[in-house]
């Protein structure tokens, strides 16, 4: 279902709340903030599509609620959001955006060109280019189905210092695939593909059932994951914890398989990852890392997610509560899984 909001400047109180700062820092950032827009819009599909690592071009484009004529001007401005008015909006805001920065922030240090359409007669859509941060967005008719296509060209043409920063286009794409991972893992009823070079590296099926997840699954971690980690899901006073954990026996030397959502978020947390070491403690051995794709969900009003401006971290309200549900609820699973008596193996 897509709702339409209209999109409105923030009030400079409130827009000072917000966690402000740089999002746009490679093309892996440009892809998150554009995907998120795309399921913030009630897409159900989502393509992205990249030419040299993303340093040439990045378009992703959706079939979600679409963008109206006459706010596509203000899309592009700075704290401009249709997701949020006021501070209450943001006490368990449930939209992925509410900054109202990225769609600025990359404009600024890219040729962009966003087309919309929010009616279900293909023959209309509007087009927005906007080059630089001189540039007043100029608006022509451009045909499009209903949704929304961003094109992000040349990505930091005008911003020398920073396209210094950027590493090799096998190495940003490694980048945009891992956004792309966590992204595909966080809404499995999102069907999404991604293309590099004219070819399909990944094509997601929409699917919320437990095959469907666990295809998604094998297509993003490949198909040993799963033979080697364990489903859990366990609810506790208005909490849940689902997902997947690597047996012991399938730890790594890095901490490169490592998925945590909250309520839909990726999110890096010092006190999940705490409570989640500890449930590993007694079975792995030092400076490996545990395997593990987990979702937690909770009210949205008990978490923050105003701290910082990539949104990767919260803040919970009963953060205690939350690690003990974390570590009691992984300590279980995992026990449950060693025979008794059964020691620790050698990595
Ligand atoms: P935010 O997501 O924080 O609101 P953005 O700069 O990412 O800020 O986007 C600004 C506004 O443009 C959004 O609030 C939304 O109204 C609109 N918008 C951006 N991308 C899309 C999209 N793909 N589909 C529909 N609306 C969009
Ligand atoms: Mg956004």
């Amino acid at each position: 279902m897509t709702v339409h909001r209209h999109i409105r400047i923030l009030d400079p109180r409130l827009s000072n709340q917000i966690a402000a700062g740089e999002v746009v820092e490679r093309p892996a950032s440009v892809v998150k903030e554009l995907v998120e827009n795309a399921i913030d819009a009630g897409s159900e599909r989502v393509e992205i599509e990249l030419e040299n690592g993303g340093t040439r071009l990045i378009r992703v484009r959706d079939d979600g609620g679409g963008i109206a004529e006459e706010e596509l001007g203000l899309a592009l401005s700075r704290h401009a959001t249709s997701k949020i008015a006021s501070l209450d909006d943001l006490e368990g805001v449930g939209s992925l955006g509410f900054r109202g920065e990225a769609l600025a922030s990359i404009s600024s240090v890219s040729r962009l060109e966003l087309i919309s359409n929010i009616h279900d007669d293909p023959q209309w859509g509007w087009r927005v280019v906007a080059e630089g941060r001189e540039m007043e967005p100029r608006l022509s008719p451009a045909p499009h189905p209903r949704g929304t296509s961003v094109t992000v060209r040349d990505l930091f043409f005008n911003t020398p210092a920073r396209r210094k920063f950027l590493r090799t286009e096998k190495t940003e794409f490694g980048h945009v695939e891992e956004a792309f991972r966590r992204l595909a893992l966080s809404r499995f009823d999102i069907g999404l593909t991604l293309r590099h070079q004219q070819k399909t590296l990944h094509q997601l099926r929409p699917g919320v059932d437990a095959s469907a997840r666990e295809r998604r699954v094998s297509a993003l971690l490949g198909s040993k994951f799963l033979d080697n980690a364990l489903h859990l899901d366990m609810e506790t006073g208005g909490m849940r914890l689902w997902g997947w954990v690597g047996l012991p026996t399938h730890s790594r030397a890095q901490a490169d398989q490592q998925y945590f959502f909250v309520n839909r978020r990726v999110v890096r947390d010092r006190l999940v990852a705490h409570a989640i070491r500890q449930a590993y403690r007694d079975v792995l051995f030092h400076g490996r890392h545990p395997v593990f794709i987990l979702y937690l969900e909770l009210d949205p009003s008990v978490v923050d997610v105003n701290v910082h401006p990539t949104k990767h971290e919260v803040r919970f309200r009963d953060g205690r509560m939350v690690h003990d549900f974390l570590f009691s609820s992984l300590h279980r699973a995992l026990g449950e899984a060693r025979p008794a008596g059964d020691s620790v193996e050698t990595p």
